[in-house]
């Protein structure tokens, strides 16, 4: 599942194979517009891509859970099946290939897709300010599903928001009002903190406290990691029981 850090590290990858090239072939048809025109730039923004190209155009793609990128030599094998394939870009000697991309759209405005999307995480000046503004006018009703609001702040993804509570010792069902301001910015001071880590850290070296370990345990107090799901996308939330806080949550409703 790609987050906000590996969308940064696949458009630097994109950028630096595909960057000033032209598309000799774009497939499926309804991106066929694509071939002969140069990439002018690409860009990561949260979980979207968007690639600009020469005339005004670009390729939007954003990858939720399944969609990612990958870069070919002419001929070599791919690591997925070919039907998985949303778009392929074909150059004289790279094929970007993205499987399972949930969103595949040319457009004229690139920054009408993510026009809605909260300030990036990973992005120098990260703009907190505007997105606390955007935290207290939220409705998300726990601390986890807030992080994971997009429209808050863009490419925070689930690891990072289990890695970022437990670090904090933070309830991820607690309700976001009851954090102040200052308390608040250091919640997402600290995801972009692991995030732009994890920007020079290859992906076989992560290791993480709590995502992932069901069961296993807590690096700080060794009691084992639980793994509930939380909010309306049931998402899984892995935390430590007794480090953040969870007694009182225990003695509530399953939700
Ligand atoms: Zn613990």
């Amino acid at each position: 599942m790609p987050e906000g850090d590996t969308i940064w590290r696949t458009a630097a990858a994109l950028r630096r194979r595909i960057g000033g090239k032209v598309v000799r072939e774009a497939r499926p048809a309804a991106i066929g517009r694509l071939t002969g025109r140069r990439v002018e730039s690409v860009e990561p923004n949260g979980k979207h891509l968007l690639m600009r190209f020469e005339g005004g155009i670009a390729l939007h793609s954003h990858m939720r859970m399944t969609g990612s990128w990958h870069l070919y030599r002419p001929g070599e094998r791919w690591r997925q099946p070919a039907w998985r394939a949303t778009a392929v870009l074909s150059f004289d000697d790279v094929v970007a290939v993205c499987f399972a991309a949930p969103v595949m759209e040319l457009v004229r405005d690139a920054q009408a897709p993510v026009s809605h999307l909260g300030p990036d995480i990973l992005v120098d000046p990260f703009d907190l300010d505007a997105v606390i503004e955007r935290a207290r006018r939220s409705e998300a009703p726990t601390l986890g599903e807030l992080l994971l609001e997009q429209r808050v702040c863009a490419g925070i993804g689930n690891i990072y928001k289990c890695e970022a509570l437990w670090k904090l010792r933070l309830d991820a069902w607690m309700a976001p009002a009851e954090l102040d301001d200052a308390r608040l910015r250091q919640v997402y001071l600290t995801a972009r903190d692991l995030m732009r880590r994890n920007l020079v850290t290859p992906i076989a070296r992560q290791r993480h406290a709590v995502h992932g370990r069901g069961g296993r345990p807590c690096p700080r107090c060794g009691t084992p990691i639980q793994i509930r799901a939380q909010g309306q996308q049931a998402r899984l939330t892995y935390f430590c029981p007794r480090c953040q806080g969870a007694p009182a949550r225990q003695a509530a409703p399953t939700r």
